[in-house]
């Protein structure tokens, strides 16, 4: 048998690894070689119902430890995070194809961040309620209590991220978690596991299953879940969310984008043309809140291309752990093809123009090792003069296709922006602040940004609207999706108030 980069991935439960019985097994694939990384082994029903019996076992004691011992707790998982943060970057690096100077500066800090900021926000008294007095002897009390048992559900693009965004204010909040990330990029779900166990995370409080989407939607439906927090597709997560209506599970739905990046008339064309390129070739294209509709007013079009077209030089593919590389394959092939025939729906059906790139095989490819010559790479791609009604402008490509629109008028464009069941993003770019906040006011959109683009701090609650998700992650509000609100009003006059007296 051919030995593997790494070893199998199986579950985890009862705070250690745990063999798989379903007999199923796949290998997942370095995008940018194609050879395959692991064994991972699917969970069979069986294996499922053992993680949540573990995980429902430990609740009543990890909701119950104080806050301030589960921060602890918490805060040492953090900071184990980041002592082996090029450890674990180089091996998100490995399963999504994105190069090391991402992983080794987004990937896993974002992940510790999060993790930091809710055991920080925990420990110091963000699991309290409210007392509201209501007259001089009643007043009534509220109490933030944990749910229960929670369901993670993963995308490929960030997977520790988003293991991480899930799991931090789950577990901060006295939850435990059976997490599934995508059988794309299952690598970091054990190692977190084990991180988890190193800090001191109980047994049954942090646990893993792998699997496709058969698993996630057992999970999903699980009787003994209570909330499913889920990161994907539009299409998947409404299969999700109706499959937890069902059960009244509560629910989180991170999902798709189509977002709009506005560049006003008066905008630093340099600035914007940088805010652009991040929010449409970052990570290969591969960001849920990418500005892949980019407006651009009629009268700095010229010049927004012509410095466009000097900055594409400075995207470097390559060997991904080179520092200077910062442009990777896409995940896998069927997302390959995919992308590649939106490129060439946009050249052949819409009939875009095409300013950068295209489907055809990256020219650098032609000196590469062969290996090499097998993965997933794509041309980063820019279309122009684009008409709203193209497929490649209303549809998430989700990988580096960038879509030109000029546009005459400020309320024209505000109009156009909103013309989507999506809602995910949006951004302007201009020196006028009074005009930037005018216009974001009016973009429908839950995630905005004015003169940048993509940062996403802990301290910033993110969250799509319409069809682009329910609810919120980070920030304050973040803690809400993982408590449930017990309130209790107390009468101290010594009389039942009722209306059954004698008269
Ligand atoms: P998918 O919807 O294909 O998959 C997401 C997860 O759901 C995977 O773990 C998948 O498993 C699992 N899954 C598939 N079918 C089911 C089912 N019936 N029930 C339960 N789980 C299921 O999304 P992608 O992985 O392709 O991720 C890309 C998408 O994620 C893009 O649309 C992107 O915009 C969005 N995204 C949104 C973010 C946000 O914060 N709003 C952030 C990041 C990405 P498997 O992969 O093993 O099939």
């Amino acid at each position: 048998m051919v030995s593997l980069p790494y070893p199998p991935r199986s579950l985890y439960y009862d705070g250690k690894p745990q063999s798989a019985n379903s007999g199923k097994s796949f290998q997942n694939i370095d995008p940018s070689t194609s050879l395959p990384l692991a064994e991972i082994h699917s969970a069979s029903h069986a294996d499922v119902d053992a993680a949540v019996a573990s995980a429902t076992k430990a609740f009543p004691s990890w909701s119950q430890t104080p806050a301030i011992q589960r921060s602890r707790i918490l805060l040492k998982a953090a900071s184990l995070l980041r002592e082996r943060n090029d450890e674990l970057a180089a091996v998100e690096t490995k399963d999504t194809g994105k190069a090391f100077s991402e992983t080794s500066a987004v990937d896993v800090v974002t992940g510790a961040d999060v993790l930091e900021y809710f055991a920080n926000l925990v420990g110091g008294g963000g699991l309290n309620g409210e007392t509201i007095q209501l007259r001089p002897d009643a007043w009534a009390y509220t109490k933030k209590e944990a749910l229960g048992v929670c369901v993670g559900i993963g995308a490929w693009n960030y997977p520790i991220q988003i293991a991480l965004w899930k799991s931090a204010p789950c577990l901060a909040a006295g939850n435990c978690m059976i997490y599934k990330a995508s059988e794309f990029t299952p690598l970091h779900s054990t190692l977190l596991a084990e991180i988890y166990t190193a800090a001191g995370v109980p047994p049954g409080v942090f646990n893993v299953v792998q699997g496709g989407g058969d698993v996630g939607a057992y999970l999903t439906s699980h009787p003994g879940v209570a909330k499913v927090s889920f990161t994907g597709q539009v299409s998947t997560g409404a299969k999700v969310a109706a499959s937890a209506a069902g059960g009244m599970k509560y629910v989180t739905m991170e999902l798709g984008g189509k977002s709009a990046c506005v560049v006003l008339p008066d905008a630093d064309i340099e600035q914007a043309v940088d805010g652009a390129m991040m929010a449409n070739f970052y990570s290969s294209g591969q960001v849920c809140t990418n500005g892949t509709r980019v407006f651009v007013h009629e009268s700095m079009k010229a010049k927004f291309e012509e410095v466009l077209l000097q900055k594409m030089q400075f995207i470097r593919p390559g060997d991904l752990m080179d520092a200077n590389t910062n442009f990777g394959p896409l995940v896998s092939k069927p997302h390959y093809e995919k992308v590649l025939s939106y490129m060439k729906h946009g050249i052949e059906e819409d009939k875009a123009t095409l300013l950068y790139g295209g489907p055809g095989k990256p020219e650098w490819l032609a000196s590469a090792n062969s290996e090499v010559k097998n993965g997933f790479w794509v041309q980063p791609t820019v279309f122009t003069d684009c008409k709203d009604s193209m497929r490649i402008v209303k549809e998430e490509i989700f990988g580096p296709v960038m879509s030109i629109l000029p546009y005459k008028t400020v309320e024209e464009v505000v109009e156009r922006a909103n013309n989507t069941t999506l809602g995910l993003a949006a951004g302007v770019f201009t020196k006028d602040l009074n005009l930037a906040h005018k216009v974001i006011a009016q973009l429908q959109a839950g995630i905005t940004w004015v003169n940048t683009w993509g940062e996403s701090p802990a301290e910033m609650s993110v969250g799509g609207w319409k069809l682009s998700g329910v609810g919120v992650e980070n920030g304050r509000r973040g803690i809400e999706a993982w408590v449930r609100n017990k309130s209790t009003l107390v009468e101290m006059s010594g009389e039942v108030p009722t209306v059954f007296a004698k008269l």
